[in-house]
C-alpha cells in the first residue's frame, strides 16, 4: 500500500508549545476531510519530531525505524487526548479526567524498568531509547503533562475556523486564527461571497 508521508512545515507549529502542535497534527479538527490523519507511518512521527525541534536528525531517523505495531495508534491515542483535553480548557470547559488519565499513564509505562534523564520539565532520551517505543510514547504524552501544568490557561484558544489550538502570546491578547493566512484569509473570503 502506498502511504503518503506527511511535509511538515512552519505552519504546522503554531500552537507555541509542542503539547498544542502535537493536538493539531491532523487536517482540520472542525470540518475533518475524508483524509484527516496527518501520522500515517513512524517516518512521520519522527519527522515531526525533528521539525518540531524535539529530536536532532539521527534520533528523528531513529523513530522513524520503529516498527512496533502499537506505537502509530499509541500516537494517535496521545495526540487525540491531548487535544481533548486542551481544547475542554480552551473552552472553559474545566479538565476532563479522561484524557488526562491517558497521558498520565502513557508517561508511566514509559519511565517503567527505564532510567531515564531529564532536561528541566523533559525528558531527556538517550540515543538507545529513541528506537524504542515505549520512552518515545512517554515523552509525546509527557509534552502534555508539561503543557497541562505549565500553560497560562486564559490564553488557550481554538481557532475558530479549523479548531487547532494555540496559546495567544501577542502583545494585545487579540489573536484569534491559527494563522491568519491560512484561515483568517479563508474567513474573510467566505464572508466577500456570502455578501454576493
Ligand atoms: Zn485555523
Amino acid at each position: 500500500m502506498f502511504v503518503d508521508h506527511t511535509a511538515w512545515v512552519p505552519e504546522h507549529f503554531i500552537g507555541g508549545h509542542p503539547a498544542l502542535d502535537l493536538a493539531n497534527a491532523v487536517f482540520d479538527r472542525r470540518n475533518p476531510p475524508p483524509h484527516n490523519e496527518l501520522f500515517n507511518s513512524a517516518a512521520d512521527i519522527g519527522n515531526w519530531l525533528f521539525s518540531a525541534g524535539l529530536a536532532n536528525e539521527t534520533d528523528a531517523a531513529a523513530v522513524a525505524e520503529i516498527r512496533d505495531r502499537h506505537f502509530l495508534g499509541g500516537v494517535r491515542d496521545i495526540r487525540e487526548a491531548s487535544y481533548a483535553l486542551f481544547a475542554a480548557i480552551a473552552a472553559d470547559k474545566g479538565t476532563p479526567s479522561e484524557p488526562l488519565g491517558l497521558l498520565f499513564s502513557h508517561t508511566a509505562s514509559g519511565l517503567e524498568g527505564r532510567q531515564v534523564d531529564w532536561h528541566g520539565t523533559r525528558f531527556d532520551l538517550a540515543s538507545l531509547q529513541w528506537k524504542d517505543p515505549a520512552p518515545v510514547t512517554a515523552f509525546l504524552a509527557h509534552l502534555s503533562i508539561e503543557a497541562f501544568f505549565t500553560l497560562p490557561r486564559a490564553k488557550l484558544h481554538a481557532c475558530p475556523r479549523c479548531g487547532w489550538l494555540f496559546v495567544d502570546t501577542s502583545r494585545g491578547g487579540k489573536r484569534r486564527w491559527c494563522n491568519m493566512r491560512v484561515c483568517g484569509n479563508r474567513e474573510k473570503i467566505a464572508r466577500h461571497r456570502g455578501r454576493d
